[in-house]
């Protein structure tokens, strides 16, 4: 089996619809082939990523379960107010119902909110993908480098230099500060013939994107990976984490990160 055969198959893979010489074709193309097993990985994550934000699916069955029988309990008869008491806003089960279904909620949130931090590189292309689909959403609208600069420096504590990215052409649009996996990142966003490109900014340490393939250009060092149809690069800039998420070519990114002062 090749890669193209591979990845043709990978949503019936991902849900379980293969019959068995295909399941077991494409299992031992993922054991010889880093570049498929990297891709079905990362569809594996993403789905499960996006399936964690429908509640009913995200809180473990055992919590759940148990918070739904303790609202059942509260329903059932003898735990009423007596008959001259028993008003309608008065009933236990019509005030602790809300509140069983807040901590559903929380719970919900909570576990939702550790299974991203597994997974930065499918944060990042979900930003990407908002900010590229409306951009004017920016919390910094302007193309002047040092005004977007100044603020990321004040948020985050962290000096970059947008102007040198600047001179590969690609117009500065905006940037902002978001939260991806308990940290502050600075998104800064770009446009090149047309098409948007994400620098992601963070301290060294914070951020590591698993999986990626090492690559040098012109005697540094780079990470990168492909997936959904978007190209990643990651590399150190004088002591800043840098991650560019785009949908441009792979030596365009590379030439686009070249151009640090
Ligand atoms: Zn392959």
């Amino acid at each position: 089996m090749n890669c193209s055969e591979a990845q043709r198959l990978l949503y019936d893979y991902l849900n379980g619809e293969l019959e068995q010489l295909d399941l077991s074709r494409v299992e031992s193309h993922l054991k010889v082939c880093s570049s498929c097993l990297r891709i079905f990985e990362f569809e594996r994550r993403f789905q499960s990523l996006i399936i964690d934000r429908i509640p009913e699916e995200t809180a473990p069955p055992d919590l759940r379960s148990a918070i739904l029988d303790r609202i059942g309990q509260l329903e059932q008869p003898g735990t009423s107010f007596p008959a001259s008491k028993k008003r309608f806003f008065f009933r236990p089960a019509l005030v602790l119902a809300p509140i069983g279904l807040v901590v559903v909620f929380l719970t919900v949130v909570f576990f939702t909110s550790r299974e991203k931090q597994k997974d930065p590189i499918a944060i990042l292309v979900q930003n990407h993908m908002r900010v590229e689909s409306s951009n004017e959403g920016l919390t910094y609208n302007s193309s002047d480098p040092q005004f977007v600069s100044s603020h990321l420096e004040r948020e985050l504590g962290l000096q970059a230099s947008l102007t040198a990215y600047t001179s590969s052409g690609a117009v500065l649009k905006g940037g902002e500060v978001i939260p991806v996996c308990n940290c502050k990142v600075g998104l800064v966003y770009f446009s090149k013939e047309g098409v948007g490109i994400s620098l992601f900014l963070c301290h060294p340490g914070e951020l590591t994107c698993p999986m990626m393939e090492a690559i040098s250009h012109r005697n540094r060092k780079y990470h990168f990976a492909r997936i959904r149809g978007f190209n990643l690069l990651v590399w150190d800039d004088a002591g800043l984490n840098c991650i560019v998420v785009s949908r441009l070519p792979r030596e365009t990114l590379l030439d686009f990160a070249s151009r640090r002062a």
